[in-house]
This record gives C-alpha cells, structure tokens and sequence, in this order.
C-alpha cells in the first residue's frame, strides 16, 4: 500500500516478534520501523528522520541521543517508569513522552488469590501426591475463605482489586494506606484501621504498598508478635517490605501457619516487572532468586517468580496502550502525557 509522503514513521525498540506483529496490526496507518536491540547512539542515524519511538527502559534517551534525531515529536515508552528519559531535554526539543501508568491491577490481583487458594486449599501438595499416584486426603485439610478476615496493606489500583475478588469470596476486610478513600471501602464493605489492628485480626494479610523508605521492612521482628496466630502472608509487592528473617521466625513459632512470596528482597534492581522478560535481565541474577526461592522452600511457604504480572493480556494491554498514546499523539488527542 502506498502511503502519503507525511504518513509519520515510528521505530520501535526492544520488541519480541509477536509484540511487532501486534504493533503492525493495529498502527497500520504509520510507516514502522522494528529493532530488537534497544536505541542507542549507534543506531539512531538508521532512524534520524523519524517522527516517533516506542522504546523499552533499556533505551536510554540522552542529550547526545536526542541530537541525532532532530524530526523526532513523541517518545512513547512502554513502561511505567521513565527515569531513562531526559524529560528536561525533551521539553527543550518539545518531544512530547508518554509512558503506561497501570496495566495489571487485575493480573496481580488474580495472581494474589491463586497464592492464597493455593496454600488455603493446600493445591500444591494435593497436586505432587496425585503425581505419584497416592490418593490420600492424609494432612490435605484446608480452610474456607468465606468469613475470614483479609488485611490489604496498600489499597490502590491493585489493593483494590484485591478487596473486590475478597468482597466475592464473602471475606471481612481490613484495609490500611496511608490515603482512605472511604467511598471505596463503603462500596467493598470494608474498613480502614491501624496498622497494628490489621496485623492483629487478619487472617491473611497481604501486601500492596510500594517499596519507600517508610515502607521498608514493615513486616518487621518487631511486629511479628502483633499478627493473628496461625495468619497467611502474601507478598505480590515488592520483597522489601518484609524483612525476610521475620518471616522465617513467624514460620518456625507458628505465628504465621504460611506464606505466598512473588516476590524477594534479593531482586530489588527491578524497576519494572517486563524487565523479567527481557533477554538483559541476568542470568546469575536470577541464579540468585532461585537460591533464595530454595532457601525459603519450607513447606508452608509458596513462591512464585516474579510472576504477578506476567498474563497475556496484562502484557498486551501495555501493547494498546502504547498504540493509543501514538495515535492520540498524531490525531491531536495525547493521552499519558509525562511531565
Ligand atoms: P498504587 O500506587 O496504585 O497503590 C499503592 C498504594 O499504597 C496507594 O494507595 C498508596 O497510598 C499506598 N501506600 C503508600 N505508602 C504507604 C504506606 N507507607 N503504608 C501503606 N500504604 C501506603 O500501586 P499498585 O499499582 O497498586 O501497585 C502496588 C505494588 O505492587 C507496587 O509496589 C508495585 O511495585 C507492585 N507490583 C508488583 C507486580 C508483580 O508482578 N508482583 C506487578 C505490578 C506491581
């Protein structure tokens, strides 16, 4: 198809083949351009009259980058973060930058109730014994949630999605940040308390706060003796928010009967949970997590890779998104504009 010589060309960085694929299918009315590698000094003069790019965290947008490419109106980067944008520069140049502020509150979610219904009905160990053949329902016995009591610590765009499955299941919920929003808890049935009361009547208690200063080691060996005994910890946030040794001590004095971690202390580097799926993440890195995953391998404690955000769809919204804030940009309508 022969296009009209202004039809704006786009050069995309750091993209699998199906994501490239997906990209055509839906900016058919731009000239596009795919690289796998991430946009560098080097190859920006095979892009230097472009009008945008889609990029990864792995590109880092440069004063002396930013030279090389003087056509160039929008950057559309396809994570959350965009600390590896100069964005002083690009307000000089006028580059409008546009990045993906949410794209999984429901994945995650979903994720933190399969770790839960995991340990609750206990489907690890029923799986590995099936696996051998033995049909025994012998320490199999799990618990309802249905009138248990969940703690959401964090109620955000992800917390809250939390407290809407729990609100399915027929839980109580307990909700602690540091901002109510109490029109929400009416709607979910739940109530905002301290602290220290969530950790001394949830049952399970599961995290959803970022990593701060403030944040750091919440779970903490202090704590620990607050929380309900025989209480569940989920993890789907960020590892440091818990110290590690607490946990295992809450484990070996009952204090807590389980824990479902995502996430670790040890691969606090990630910026953004995509960055697992990238070819850069390191190998001895990960080499790392495993030997912390089989550290905590005891048998009430459940890990999963960093895996919370990593569905199909999760994936592909952070793909619609930045096909909408290209289009928005070219069609006069920006949207998740970064200033
Ligand atoms: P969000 O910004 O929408 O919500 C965070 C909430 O935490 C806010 O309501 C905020 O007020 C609250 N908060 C801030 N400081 C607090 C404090 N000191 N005490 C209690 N609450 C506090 O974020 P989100 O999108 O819901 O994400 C929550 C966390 O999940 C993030 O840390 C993110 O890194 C993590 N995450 C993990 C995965 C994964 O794959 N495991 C994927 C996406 C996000």
């Amino acid at each position: 198809m022969k296009r009209p010589r202004n039809t704006p060309k786009i050069a995309f960085f750091e993209l699998e083949k199906w994501e490239e694929d997906y990209i055509k299918k839906n900016l058919k009315n731009f000239r596009l351009k795919f690289f796998r590698k991430d946009l560098t000094e080097r190859n920006a003069s095979k892009i230097r009259n472009f009008d945008g790019i889609g990029i990864f965290i792995y590109s880092q947008i440069t004063q002396r980058l930013l030279n090389k490419l003087p056509k160039l109106k929008l950057i559309s980067t396809m994570s959350t973060g965009y600390d590896h944008i100069d964005l002083a520069e690009c307000e000089k140049r006028e580059i409008t930058v546009c990045n993906v502020p949410t794209y999984g509150e429901n994945t995650v979610a979903e994720h933190t109730f399969a770790l839960i219904l995991a340990l609750s009905r206990k489907i690890i160990e029923s799986i590995a014994r099936t696996r051998r053949g033995n049909f025994s329902l012998e320490g199999l016995r799990g618990f309802d949630l249905k009138g248990k009591t969940i703690g959401i610590v964090g109620c955000g765009n992800i917390g809250r999605h939390v407290a809407r499955i729990a609100k399915g299941f027929g839980m109580d919920i307990l909700l602690y940040d540091v901002h109510k929003d109490k029109k929400f808890a009416r709607q979910v049935g739940a109530k905002y308390v301290k602290f220290d009361t969530l950790l001394k009547n949830s049952d399970i208690i599961t995290l959803h706060a970022p990593l701060l200063p403030a944040t750091r080691h919440m779970i903490n060996l202090k704590n620990i003796k607050l929380i309900k005994k025989g209480a569940i910890l989920v993890n789907t946030a960020r590892g440091g928010l818990v110290d590690g040794s607490a946990i295992i001590k809450a484990l070996d004095k009952g204090i807590l009967s389980g824990a479902a971690l995502d996430v670790l202390e040890e691969e606090e580097l990630i910026k953004e949970e995509k960055q697992l799926l990238s070819r850069k993440f390191p190998m001895e890195r990960q080499k790392n997590v495993l030997e912390e995953h089989i550290l905590a391998a005891k048998d009430n404690v459940i890990i999963t890779p960093h895996n919370a955000f990593n569905s199909h769809e999760a994936l592909a919204r952070i793909l619609d998104t930045t096909v909408k804030n290209i289009k928005g940009f070219f069609n006069n309508r920006k949207t998740n504009v970064v200033k």
